[in-house]
């Protein structure tokens, strides 16, 4: 298989005045391709660097792909270096520079500045890479073995570029497909998840399996290599069966994106509507669930009841038990999904009530107690949970999915 290395050119790389997105974005597609990226490489604007970055790399990478310098500007020498290192004459391209001239009278009403011919000049017998959003093509070529790509620097340019031509070009190259699946768990730490499939994950080379910890969520990727989309489902269906029979319940779905949009499709499904009533999580359960398009289907509304007077008087939440239990409490997270379903006409309302810090509440109730409410036609539940001393905004984003968590 092949091996990959990303070089990214550029001064304010290295002085941090910009993050090297550009290598993150290209590591993650290749990954989908199966290319092995085992370098990344940051290089200034300086010729003398960039052709050691490169003599290093062509030794141990079949795969080079640079970021970054292919501008008009005096210090935009990516490809000047890498024909000087490769051996390669630069040919100018009479239809490149044309449309780039025709790129600044149509768009820039200017004349097009004269070292802006540069860009028009590719290493011979490249393959190009047009730039439909820019002016700088990018462009690839294979000598002795060892394969070439170059993309602009502009983070919309190089991802267009990336997409439209650099990922078709690599897929070319080789003969298998990459498939995954994301199996999304939520209620167990990594390292319990870990624990429980580690064995399994080491001795697995092809599918393997792999955990990703994002906060408070863990997810599986399995992924297989191989010849077709069907004989890579059929090595990843039984690993997809095995994960789900061994962690069971904290698997909320395969391939969504997050406890929230698993709960919307739930909902969707059985044709039911949702209202929420927060307290510490602020509007975030509210936020996630309409940052999913066609909310409006199932969601109907909500309120942040933050003082115990709005849990009462918007709510309804009675006054007995704010004060005989207080806000945060089995009884007022019940009274509030149940508020919240009457005044919205939802079919389910989903409460949350707790303690986000950082001091523990006035009763003594100590700092990460939640307490989420589920309101239904069938009765009202309640789920408490420890989130434990966390930052604020973890231990809400937690809260949230504990809240989703109870819908789905
Ligand atoms: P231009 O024609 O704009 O000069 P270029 O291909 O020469 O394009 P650079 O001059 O190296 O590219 O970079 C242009 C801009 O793109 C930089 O100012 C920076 O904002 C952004 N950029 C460059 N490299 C990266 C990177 N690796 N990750 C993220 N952004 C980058
Ligand atoms: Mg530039």
């Amino acid at each position: 298989s092949h091996t990959a290395e990303i070089i990214a050119v550029g001064t304010e790389l290295l002085l941090g005045n910009i993050a090297n997105t550009n290598a993150q974005e290209i590591s993650e597609s290749l990954s989908t391709l199966g290319i092995n990226v085992f370098w990344h490489t940051v290089v200034g604007d300086n010729p003398i660097r960039l052709k050691e970055a490169l003599d290093i790399a062509r030794r141990r990478a079949d795969i080079l792909i640079t970021t970054g310098g292919l501008g008009p500007t005096y210090d935009d020498l990516t490809k000047q270096t890498i024909c000087e290192v490769f051996g390669k004459p630069l040919v100018l391209h009479r239809d490149i520079l044309e449309e780039i001239r025709e790129f600044y009278e149509g768009t820039v009403h200017a004349p097009m500045p004269e070292n802006n011919t540069q860009q028009a000049e590719l290493p011979a017998g490249c393959v190009i890479f047009e730039n439909p959003v820019g002016t700088a093509p990018g462009c690839a070529f294979e000598q002795d073995g060892v394969h070439v790509l170059m993309l602009p620097g502009p983070p919309h340019e190089m991802r267009t570029m990336l997409r439209r031509h650099a990922l078709p070009y690599l897929r070319a190259l080789s003969s298998e497909i990459i498939v995954s699946h994301d199996v999304m768990t939520f209620g167990m730490g990594e390292s319990f998840v870990d624990q429980l499939l580690h064995q399994k994950m080491a001795a697995m080379s092809n599918p393997t399996l792999a955990t990703y910890a994002k906060p408070f969520e863990v997810r599986l990727r399995a992924t297989a290599k191989a010849r077709s989309q069907e004989a890579a489902e059929a090595m990843l269906a039984p690993v997809v069966e095995e994960v789900r029979a061994v962690l069971g319940p904290v698997v909320y779905g395969v391939d969504v994106s997050g406890l929230a949009e698993c709960c919307f499709a739930h909902l969707l499904r059985r044709g039911l509507t949702l209202a929420t009533a927060e307290s510490c999580t602020g509007g975030l359960v509210a936020e996630q669930i309409t940052a999913l398009p066609g909310a409006s289907k199932i969601y109907r509304g909500g309120v942040v009841s933050y003082w115990t007077s709005v849990k009462q008087g918007m709510l309804g939440v009675p006054q007995e038990i704010l004060d005989a239990d207080g806000p945060v409490s089995e009884p007022c997270a019940r009274a509030m999904a149940e508020g919240a379903r009457r005044i919205t006409g939802a079919d389910l309302a989903v409460s949350v009530t707790g303690v986000a810090g950082p001091e523990p509440d006035e009763r003594g109730v100590p700092v990460g107690i939640v307490y989420i409410g589920l309101a239904t036609p069938d009765g009202v539940f309640c789920r408490c949970v420890d989130t434990g001393k966390r930052q604020r905004s973890l231990l809400q984003g937690l809260a949230a999915n504990h809240a989703f968590d109870v819908v789905r």
